[in-house]
């Protein structure tokens, strides 16, 4: 490896990038569908940040192009081989409850506060840091950098599709996205959802008017709520047993001659189902003892005897684990029944390793009492690159390096830009002791994590093109 001392050199630099840092900052880049038009497919905020970003790379001398608005690079270097650098200048809704103004960025005890100070402005622009020394010390290098900024990350990467398909060039060879945290993110379980259908109509001894639970197909539903009414016999009696026995809480409602029943669980992240607990299956566990009938019974038989407490899929036999990347997960995330529909729902988010596949949980789910299983638009395939490929290793040799900690293979459940490339990894900028305050209010990066990131994105680059 090199002697140049990348810490020393971002020492140097560290005023100006947080000059170039607090431009960007200062632009609100929310996504705003209602300002949106065909110059500003996002809405003005995200194409301002864009170009502000392509700004400062043509004030910094390099070629920029701008793919009508959607996104753009740069680019650095020649040769053969390209590498790519996904970053993302759009940012989540600000919110409430900050403490000073989401953009106005402000430091105060050596942490600078901003919406899109982690995610991702911050690493953004420590890694263009990181190169922008490369460039300064004229390091000899062979292969080129394409450092490329979308403007949709945050909802539906409408900016990466557009930008693939109309920049007219061959995707890079390889690359990492500055969007998640050290040490590596080298494996992206495949994300999908499944809907299970029910028809509605019931008329048992017990009657279902309707049941729901769950705001979101990627949340462990914190609670559900089911309106019944027929033969019910102890109904209270039998709640208050059901949720001491289970730990949960539990109310009823009388609302003329119907009662409306809830269980609360705990929420937590769907893509770590055994975190939460699950409401809305508890609460299907407890109705399933009373006698309903027909497409109801079939919902609460389902919803609470196959799909509670299994967060791998193990009723279903859709379990899977690949020794790479982990165990398949189940979330049943959103609930939707009403008696007067012929459409009612379950929909079940898989976060899948590779080795299954949506159309193989399909299958499964088509032997469960359904009327139908569709799947979501949006499937995210498993993506992994292993830790022999000599980008992983390099990565995590600049890493251990500079930090003096241990490097490690991570696969997550969620999506980073990294997958936009077969090798392609997310790689920084949050470190293992940081704060991770993405996406939520007073979002901040510490400084000195800044900086840190900045000499390791610049010798990372380096050792990847040189
Ligand atoms: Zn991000
Ligand atoms: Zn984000």
């Amino acid at each position: 490896m090199t002697t140049v001392d990348f810490k020393a050199e971002v020492e140097k630099r560290k005023d100006a990038l947080l000059a170039d840092l607090f431009s960007l900052l200062e632009i609100n880049s929310e996504r705003d569908d209602s300002q949106a038009d065909s110059a500003h497919p996002f809405g003005p905020g995200p194409v301002k940040a864009l170009h502000k970003f392509l700004e400062i790379a043509d004030r910094d001398g390099y070629p920029t192009k701008n793919v009508d608005n959607y996104a753009g690079h740069f680019e650095f270097g020649e040769g053969d081989e390209v590498l790519g650098i996904f970053a993302h200048m759009d940012v989540v809704p600000a919110g409430n409850g900050w403490e000073t103004d989401p953009y106005t960025p402000t430091i105060k005890d050596g942490r600078l506060y901003a919406r899109g100070a982690s995610d991702d402005k911050g690493p953004t622009t420590a890694c263009y840091y990181g190169l922008k020394i490369i460039k300064e010390l004229g390091l000899p290098t062979s292969k080129k950098v394409r450092f490329i900024v979308g403007t949709d990350e945050e909802s539906g990467w409408g900016d990466m599709d557009y930008y693939f398909e109309h920049v007219g060039l061959a995707k890079p060879n390889f690359g990492f996205s500055p969007d998640a945290e050290f040490p590596i993110i080298n494996g992206e379980k495949g994300n999908i959802t499944e809907y299970l259908h029910f028809s509605g109509e019931n008329t048992g001894a017990a009657r279902l008017h309707s049941f729901t639970g769950g705001l979101r197909e990627n949340m462990v539903p914190e609670s559900a709520t089911a309106v019944v009414s027929g033969d019910l016999t102890d109904l209270q009696g039998k709640l208050d047993a059901f949720v001491a026995e289970h730990k949960l809480r539990g109310e009823i409602q009388e609302k003329a001659g119907q009662y409306e029943v809830t269980i609360i669980g705990k929420s937590a992240h769907g893509a770590m189902p055994a975190s939460g607990v699950n409401g809305a299956t508890y609460l299907a566990l407890f109705l399933s003892q009373f006698d309903f009938v027909g497409p109801a019974q079939d919902y609460l038989e389902v919803a609470g005897k196959i799909l509670l407490n299994d967060h791998e899929g193990k009723a279903l036999s859709v379990d899977y684990v690949d020794e790479k990347m982990g165990a398949l997960s189940m979330n049943a995330g959103v609930f939707r029944f009403d008696e007067k529909s012929s459409d009612n729902t379950i929909a079940l988010n898989f976060r899948y390793p590779k080795g299954t596949s949506p159309e193989k949980i399909k299958e499964a789910l088509e032997t469960l009492p359904v009327g139908k299983v569709t799947l979501s638009e949006h499937d995210q395939t498993p993506h992994y690159v292993p830790l022999e490929d000599p980008l992983v290793q390099t990565l995590l040799a600049v890493y251990e390096k500079q930090t003096g900690l241990k490097g490690h293979e991570q696969v997550i459940g969620g999506g980073t830009f990294g997958r936009l490339l077969e090798r392609g990894v997310a790689y920084g900028a949050m470190f293992p002791d940081s704060i991770d305050t993405m996406h939520q209010a007073n979002e901040f990066i510490a400084l000195d994590d800044l900086f840190r990131a900045a000499a390791i994105y610049a010798e990372a680059i380096y050792e990847l093109i040189k």
